[in-house]
């Protein structure tokens, strides 16, 4: 038995027997972890975090077990899910969705941690909740080995932009998003789904100062893209998140 100490994000609560849930936390330097919390559910008593809050565990971990025991936990920075507007819930849910399904026992992963604290701290402001979910899909995207170059035709190469420009200057050339990356309509051998307009607009949302909102996208390209790009990861890394559902209509508008 090994005593720890770390700051965890809480990722997924399950109800477990009676009386008990199972938690899921993204620890800072554990990565996934699992405990049982006994005698967790309902009352007074009961467990009242929520997945995106941030606390400080104190638990016990043993060697060959995956699951920890939780001796103590005291909050750091909490959600507060009555102020979410309600795109931003089902922003919110699948993101975390994902991060709980991506995460790995015993890896730590800064790239995952960093996303969870900035999806706590951002400011969600109405309208734009997907710019969020924009710039985390592409962090996601490099967390998980499917990063997007916005740059280039992952098959031929070729520059999306134009030589000698100092702007974002795209090409007059569509483009098809798959594994690889982009693809552009040459390689393709038919035109793509992408716009110019769609892979400059990627390209912006992979800057850290997408967040500041300097940069307005309208709110229907910023959902295709959203679409998009979550399709394509989900399909590369298997996964179908129960939150999909609702949040792909949210998309779909
Ligand atoms: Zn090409």
């Amino acid at each position: 038995m090994k005593q720890c100490r770390e700051q965890a994000f809480l990722l997924r609560l399950v109800p477990y027997k009676d009386h008990d849930l199972i938690a899921h936390f993204l620890g800072q330097t554990s990565g996934l972890l699992g405990a049982v919390l006994y005698r967790a559910r309902g009352g007074k008593e009961g467990f009242s975090y929520q997945p995106g809050d941030k606390l400080e565990l104190d638990y016990l971990s043993q060697e060959g077990s995956d699951l920890v025991r939780v001796n103590s936990f005291s909050p750091l920075a909490l959600i507060r899910p009555h102020d979410f507007t309600y795109p931003r819930f089902l922003c919110h849910s699948f993101l975390v969705d994902l991060v709980t399904r991506i995460s790995v026992p015993g890896q730590a992963s800064p790239g995952l941690f960093g996303l969870m604290e900035r999806m706590g701290t951002w400011a969600w402001p109405p309208q734009e909740e997907l710019r969020f979910v924009l710039w985390a899909l592409d962090r996601i995207g490099q967390e998980t080995g499917y990063p997007v170059d916005p740059k280039v035709c992952a098959q031929c190469g070729k520059a999306t932009v134009k030589p000698g420009e100092t702007e974002w200057v795209v090409r007059k050339e569509t483009y098809e998003l798959e594994e690889p990356g982009l693809v552009c309509a040459l390689c393709l051998g038919h035109p793509g789904s992408w716009s110019g307009a769609e892979v400059k607009a990627l390209a912006l949302s992979q800057s850290e100062a997408f967040l500041d909102q300097k940069q307005p996208i309208p709110v229907p390209l910023m959902a295709q893209l959203c679409l998009k790009l979550s399709r394509r990861l989900l399909v590369a890394l298997e996964l179908a998140p129960k939150s999909l559902g609702l949040f792909e209509r949210l998309l779909l508008g």
